[in-house]
This record gives structure tokens, C-alpha cells and sequence, in this order.
């Protein structure tokens, strides 16, 4: 039986020419939890599966977590629920935070998505025809599968969540998208690995800031969605590469 693995499936920002997207991929004895949705997702999932050597078809895939409604977290959801109804015949298990689940459908994805032709009419659909919408929650934790969700709110332009996921006896953090909040980095240190972002802007953490934490906190620390320009060899925390694998034991 495979342990707690986060497969690495982006880890670029909005501007990347070299990298795909930040996203992660949770995997636990066949149960797999996708961590933000790049777009051309399906194309993602194939080169990973070059890199890291298993296969990683869309069709294993049945749990997508958004983090938040910008581009780089979500672009690729609108294909991933198209595929979903139309070639598997079934619906997107979404987790999302209430509001961020609200903006996702109004505000990104109701206009391409709410109208289809059948050939002789248009049907009208609604997020329930291609979404199960799991709401996460700021104060409990929230199970899929075998894994067991701790939300909590980032400091970014649009509601946006943190994540803290057991499963195993063993907890993986992830930042998302956040300005430097060191209350945030307390409440990530209690998991086992952590992994952060780094980026530019006052909604972004400077990787200077992550570089002045405490060495064996570091130590735990993996960057994410970090700009082309970054140094990543000469970086005093780890940065993540696509196609790795994280397992927690
Ligand atoms: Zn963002």
C-alpha cells in the first residue's frame, strides 16, 4: 500500500514561460486529491507522468480542491468538468471555501459554461450539473477520502485558502497564494512538510522573508510558484520541481 505522496505538477506563476502552473497532486492507496487545476490539465497530468515514470490518467481523478478563482489556480477546471460530464459522464467533486466556490461559478465559469447547444436547442445548465461542491471550512476539518482538510484564510487579492491535509498519520501544508504572514507559517509549522510560495508584489511572500525563518523550520519548507528569474540552486529553502514526488513518512 503507497504512503502519502503530493506529486508536483506546476510550480511557475501567471507569467512562466519554463514552468506549468503551481499545482499539487495528493495520492493515498489509489485515492487522488488535486491541489489547484492548471490549464491544458490533462496535457499537465501526461508530462508528469513521463517524469515521475506512473501513469496519471483524468479518470483517477474524481476530487478537485481550488485554492482560489485566479487563472493560475483554475484554468483548467472549465476543461477538467467538461471532460468529466462529457466523456465520463460524471461530476467534478469540487472543494472549495463557500466563497471562493461562489465567485468560481459566477464570476469564471457561468458564462462558458451555462449554455449548451444539443443540435436542435440550447439547454441551460447550472454548477450542479457538472459540480459536488465539498465546502471547506475555516473551522473544522473537512474529509475527503483519506484525507482530512484544515482551511484558513491567506492574505491575497481574492478569498483564497491555506490548506493544512492529513492523512496517514502524517500532514502536508501548503500555503497557496499569500502575502508573508507569519501567523500563517505558525499555523502551516505544525504539519509535517510545508510547502510555500514565494513571488513578487505586496500579495505575494518575498522569498527574503521565508529566508530569515528558523533553519529547522526551513528545513521542512518547499518553495512553489516562484517567478522564472528565481534562483532556485542558490535558494536556502528547497524549491519544488515539476514532476516530484513528496512522500510523507
Ligand atoms: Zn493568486
Amino acid at each position: 500500500m503507497a504512503g502519502f505522496e503530493a506529486i508536483v505538477l506546476g510550480v511557475g506563476d501567471t507569467f512562466s514561460e519554463r514552468h506549468c502552473t503551481s499545482a499539487l497532486l495528493l495520492c493515498h492507496d489509489g485515492f487522488k486529491l488535486a491541489i489547484d487545476c492548471p490549464d491544458r490539465y490533462r496535457g499537465v497530468l501526461r508530462g508528469v507522468a513521463a517524469a515521475c515514470g506512473r501513469p496519471l490518467p483524468l479518470s483517477e481523478i474524481q476530487h478537485v480542491l481550488i485554492t482560489h478563482v485566479h487563472g493560475d489556480h483554475m484554468n483548467g477546471l472549465e476543461g477538467v468538468a467538461f471532460w468529466k460530464r462529457f466523456a465520463e459522464g460524471t461530476r467534478v467533486q469540487l472543494l472549495a471555501a463557500p466563497e471562493v466556490r461562489a465567485s468560481l461559478w459566477e464570476g469564471r465559469l457561468r458564462a462558458p459554461m451555462e449554455s449548451l447547444w444539443e443540435g436542435h436547442e440550447f439547454r441551460r445548465m447550472g454548477f450542479e450539473d457538472y459540480f459536488d461542491h465539498l465546502p471547506l471550512s475555516w473551522s473544522d476539518a473537512v474529509e475527503a477520502g483519506p484525507f482530512r482538510i484544515r482551511a484558513r484564510r491567506t492574505l491575497h487579492h481574492v478569498p483564497t485558502s491555506a490548506l493544512r491535509i492529513e492523512c496517514a498519520g502524517r500532514t502536508l501544508a501548503y500555503s497557496a497564494d499569500t502575502a508573508f504572514d507569519r501567523g500563517l507559517v505558525d499555523w502551516l509549522s505544525e504539519a509535517d512538510l510545508i510547502v510555500h510560495e514565494t513571488n513578487l508584489g505586496p500579495a505575494h511572500t518575498p522569498y527574503e522573508s521565508l529566508a530569515t525563518l528558523p533553519e529547522p523550520l526551513r528545513r521542512r519548507m518547499r518553495l512553489i510558484h516562484y517567478p522564472d528569474g528565481f534562483d532556485a540552486n542558490a535558494a536556502a529553502i528547497a524549491a519544488l520541481r515539476e514532476g516530484e514526488v513528496l512522500r510523507l513518512k
